[in-house]
């Protein structure tokens, strides 16, 4: 997407996004577990956000972690996800946003694997995988 094709208002990203994907990712709702479409996906290529189109994870840090949404073990790069500490349902969790257009991706935890000992658990709503060749690295 280009970026004057962005969408501003809320309402803009109802019109670009389904319903499902505007619930998660402008509204910080959660899929429920393994009935996402890349839970179990095993296919190679670089996973973009839904919204925006912005990488986020390769399928190479892709692992079965067993909590029924696709996790990884680190991001693209780190310039491409935000941050935010996240207090609601009684928990402090660390929510993970996509960097560019602010949606929200997942939750980021510390009981990952090797290397990092991270893991990015991540609606599959909020994810498009596309082939390497399709997505210009870096
Ligand atoms: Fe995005």
């Amino acid at each position: 997407m280009k970026k004057e094709e962005m969408p501003k208002t809320e309402e803009e990203w109802k019109q670009k996004l389904t319903p499902e994907q505007f619930r998660i990712l402008r509204k910080k709702g959660t899929e429920q577990p393994f009935t996402g479409k890349y839970n179990d996906s095993k296919e190679k290529g670089i996973f973009v956000c839904a919204a925006c189109g912005g990488q986020l994870f390769s399928s190479d840090t892709k692992y079965d972690s067993g909590s029924g949404w696709p996790s990884f073990y680190e991001p693209v790069s780190n310039d491409k996800i935000e941050e935010k500490i996240d207090e609601s349902m009684n928990m402090s969790r660390t929510e993970v946003l996509c960097s560019k257009c602010k949606g929200h991706l997942g939750h980021k935890f510390n009981d990952g694997p090797k290397p990092t000992g991270l893991r990015y658990c991540i609606n599959s709503a909020s994810l498009d995988l596309k082939s390497k060749d399709k997505v210009k690295t870096k």
